[in-house]
C-alpha cells in the first residue's frame, strides 16, 4: 500500500510517497519465494527485496528431493511430512504460473561395489518404503559403465527451480510487490511494532537472505555454517531423462531438452564461493568413465548453501525483536524444507500457530539475546 507524505519545508510542500505494507521479506531464493507464495495466498500485504544474486544457491541447486541420502541410506528428517506437502505445494504454484514446478525422477542407483550393494540390499531387508532393486538390471548397459547391478529409490523428485524462481519473480514485478536491488542491513531502523527501510514501514521484516544472514547483526549468534558446492550442466544428447541416475555423484534431468545437471561437492573448509578446476576435472573424469555416450560440459555452478551446525533449520521470529523474522538454514534440503517451514512461519505470523520445536529460532533465545 502506498501513501502520501507530506513535508512542509520553508514553504515549499515536498511530496513524496511511503511505501506501507506488513510484511517486508529479504530474499526470494526458494525459502522467500514460498513464504511470498503463502502470504499471498492467504491475502496478505508484503513486499520483496532481492538482488537476483546468480550466484545464490537456489539458482544453481538441482532440485532433488531425496528421501535417503549419504552412503548409510540414511531416510533424511521428516521425510513422511515434507515429501507429500512438497509435492502438493510445488504443484499448486507451478499450476498458478502455468509451469512445471515439480516432476517425479526416481533415482537408479548404480552400486559402486559390491560394498554399496550390500548396504542397498539391507536397507531393503529392513522393509525400507523408499528403496527396490531394479526391475530390469540391464536396461542401462547402453548409456551407463555399471558393473554391480542398480536399485531404485521411490518417490525422488525434482523441484525446478530454474522455471519456478523466473516465473514467480514476473508475478511479483507485475503486482509491483518486488524491488531488485541490494538490502542495505545498516539503513534498518527497529522500533516497537514495526520497522522503517528507506521509503518502506513495515510491520515485520523476515530474512529469506540465505548466507547474508550470516552477518546480520540480529542473527549472527546462530549457528550456521556456511557449504560450498559445486555442480556441472552436461549436455548429453540421447540419455533418457525420466530419472536421476547416481554412482559417487547424481545425475539429473534439467527442463531444457538434453541438459543434465551434475553435481554436486560438499566444502566445510574453501576460501571463496567460485568454481574450482580441481571440481570440474574430478567430475568430468567420473563422467567419462561413468557415461558411455559424448558429453559436452556447458556450466560450471558453485555457490555456498545456508547450512547449520545441527542440519536444522531456523525459522521464526527473534526472542528479543518480534519485529523481525527469519527462515534460512536450509542446508542441502532447502527444496523440501522451504515450502513445509515457509507455510509454517506464515501461520505462524497469521495466527500464533506453533513452529516445529527443532526449527523454531526460540531454541536459540539465550544467544540470540546476548544481541
Ligand atoms: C551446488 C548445490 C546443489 C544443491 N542441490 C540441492 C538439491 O538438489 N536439493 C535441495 O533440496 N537443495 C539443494 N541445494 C541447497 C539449496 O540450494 C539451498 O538449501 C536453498 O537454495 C536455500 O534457499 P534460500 O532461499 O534459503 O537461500 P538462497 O538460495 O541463498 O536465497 C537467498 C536470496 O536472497 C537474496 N539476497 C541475499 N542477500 C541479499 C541482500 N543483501 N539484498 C537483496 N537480496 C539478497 C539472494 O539473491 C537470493 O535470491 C544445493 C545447493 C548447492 C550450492
Amino acid at each position: 500500500m502506498t501513501g502520501p507524505c507530506i513535508i512542509l519545508a520553508d514553504q515549499i510542500t515536498l511530496y513524496f510517497c511511503c511505501m506501507r505494507t506488513r510484511f517486508l521479506i529479504i530474499g526470494q531464493g526458494v525459502s522467500g519465494s514460498f513464504l511470498s507464495w503463502y502470504l499471498h495466498k492467504a491475502g496478505e500485504d508484503f513486499l520483496v527485496i532481492d538482488n537476483n544474486n546468480i550466484h545464490a544457491p537456489s539458482r544453481i541447486a538441482a532440485g532433488i528431493i531425496n528421501p535417503v541420502t549419504g552412503r548409510r541410506l540414511v531416510t533424511v528428517w521428516m521425510a513422511n511430512e515434507l515429501f507429500p506437502f512438497a509435492w502438493s505445494a510445488y504443484n499448486e504454484i507451478g499450476a498458478e504460473l502455468g509451469i512445471t514446478a515439480i516432476s517425479q525422477k526416481n533415482i537408479i542407483d548404480f552400486f559402486p561395489n559390491p560394498f554399496m550393494k550390500e548396504s542397498f540390499l539391507k536397507k531393503i531387508e529392513e522393509k525400507d518404503p523408499y528403496t527396490s532393486l531394479c526391475v530390469e538390471d540391464k536396461l542401462y548397459t547402453e548409456f551407463f559403465n555399471y558393473e554391480f547391478g542398480c536399485g531404485q529409490i521411490e518417490p525422488v523428485y525434482t523441484a525446478h527451480l530454474e522455471a519456478l524462481l523466473p516465473a514467480w519473480r514476473n508475478q511479483l514485478k507485475q503486482k509491483a510487490v518486488l524491488r531488485e536491488e541490494q538490502f542495505e542491513q545498516e539503513l534498518l531502523q527497529v522500533n516497537e511494532n514495526k520497522i522503517e527501510y528507506k521509503d518502506i514501514i513495515a510491520e515485520k521484516i523476515i530474512y529469506c537472505d540465505g548466507t547474508s544472514s550470516f552477518d546480520n547483526r540480529f542473527f549472527k549468534n546462530l549457528p550456521f555454517a556456511p557449504n560450498k558446492g559445486e555442480a556441472l550442466v552436461v549436455e548429453i544428447p540421447g540419455l533418457p531423462n525420466r530419472n536421476t541416475f547416481k554412482k559417487s555423484m547424481l545425475l539429473t534431468p534439467l527442463l531444457e531438452k538434453d541438459l543434465f545437471w551434475v553435481g554436486s561437492s560438499y566444502a566445510w573448509d574453501f576460501d571463496d564461493a567460485d568454481p574450482t578446476s580441481a571440481f570440474k576435472d574430478n567430475t568430468t573424469a567420473i563422467l567419462k568413465e561413468w557415461i558411455k555416450i559424448p558429453f559436452k560440459i556447458v556450466e560450471h555452478r558453485s555457490g555456498l548453501r545456508p547450512a547449520t551446525l545441527e542440519r536444522r533449520p531456523f525459522v521464526g521470529l527473534h526472542p528479543i525483536h518480534p519485529e523481525i523474522g527469519i527462515l534460512n538454514g536450509m542446508g542441502t534440503k532447502g527444496c523440501s524444507l522451504a515450502p513445509f517451514f515457509a507455510n509454517q512461519l506464515c501461520n505462524h505470523l497469521l495466527t500464533g500457530a506453533a513452529i516445529a520445536k527443532d526449527a523454531d529460532v526460540h531454541r536459540f533465545s539465550r544467544v540470540l539475546s546476548r544481541g
